[in-house]
């Protein structure tokens, strides 16, 4: 059985840097974001966190054929049917309290497939899918011959809010489609919801483990441990070797896609983001604060933290 570690949040919490950590530890294959597995790779063949055109990754190919007997077999049509059927956000307070529909458990079919065929391939213990998504989550829990586990990363709604109003390149289209953004009040609500839907589904009996980015960036050695521990792995300190004071260097990877960030090798800064303290207009601080308040304080959160001037 496939031990899967879904690292789950509101895109832009720092789902990319944890996956590219765990990535690098032995017994764990990191496959990036598998919920545009579908249309960006097979569909429109964009490129694979190791720089490849999808079609021409010998890993991905190699997955491929052994989980579907090659990528040509897969009902691309069918699964984007499925998914418009049932991973949607409105969809959770239903996936929660059922059972698990015919359709959810056919959608659920085609990512335990390629879980369990990136294992094999890449004689892994543990295969990481960075989708975020929270309805995918919910679903997955009807996944056959799937070990779910999902790492909820939790980051402030401010620092959250500000990176989304950013403009930035998605370098898979060759400078043709920047990511998308959204305006903080939209932000705001959606870090609500998705957050909300990681806690419904913890009381669902899935194994939850939430941690905050900016813990997680405070003492990333220790966090990674504790996060092998979670996927019942036990790196010895040589595996931890590739974490420096301050970065981290970083082998290829073959993420399927997601944050720009799959494509760095070598050297990964590992520093907090903190921009947003100074550079998200107060107005939008505010109001990112009170539509995210009850659950900033229920994360440990400041509410009020330090003031532009006080942070210069
Ligand atoms: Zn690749």
């Amino acid at each position: 059985m496939a031990r899967v570690l879904y690292l789950g949040g509101l895109g832009r919490s720092g789902t990319t840097l944890v996956e590219r950590l765990l990535g690098e530890l032995p017994g764990v294959v990191a496959l990036g974001e598998v919920v545009h597995l579908w249309q960006r790779d097979i569909r429109d063949d964009e490129r694979c966190g190791c720089g490849a055109r999808f079609s021409a990754c010998t890993f991905w190919r190699r997955v491929g054929e052994r989980a579907f007997g090659g990528w040509d077999a897969v009902d691309v049509e069918r699964i984007h049917a499925l998914r418009d059927a049932v991973e949607r956000t409105r969809h959770i307070p239903r996936l929660a309290a059922t059972a698990g529909s015919a359709d959810v458990r056919e959608y659920a079919g085609f990512y335990a497939k390629v879980y369990a065929a990136a294992a094999d391939v890449a004689c892994a213990e543990v295969v990481v899918d960075s989708s975020k998504h929270s309805a995918l989550a919910h679903v997955l829990r009807f996944a056959g011959g799937v070990d779910l586990r999902v790492v909820h990363v939790v980051r402030d709604a401010r620092g959250v809010a500000y990176s989304w109003t950013k403009t930035v390149a998605r370098p898979e289209t060759d400078g043709a489609q920047d990511m998308t953004r959204y305006s903080p009040a939209r932000s705001a609500m959606l870090w609500n919801a998705h957050n909300a839907a990681f806690g419904l589904l913890a009381r669902r009996g899935v194994p939850v483990r939430r941690i905050r980015y900016e813990e997680f960036l405070t003492d990333p050695r220790a966090a990674l441990i504790r996060l092998a521990d979670f996927a019942e792995l036990t790196p010895a300190p040589a595996d931890l070797a590739f974490l420096r004071p301050g970065h981290a260097d970083l082998k290829v990877g073959h993420s399927a896609a997601g944050n720009p960030m799959r494509f760095t090798v070598g050297r990964l800064p590992l520093r907090r983001d903190d921009d947003w303290v100074r550079a998200l207009p107060r107005a939008q601080r505010r109001l990112v604060g009170a539509v995210c308040a009850p659950m900033l304080r229920a994360y440990g959160y400041p509410l009020n933290p330090a003031a532009p001037e006080e942070a210069c």
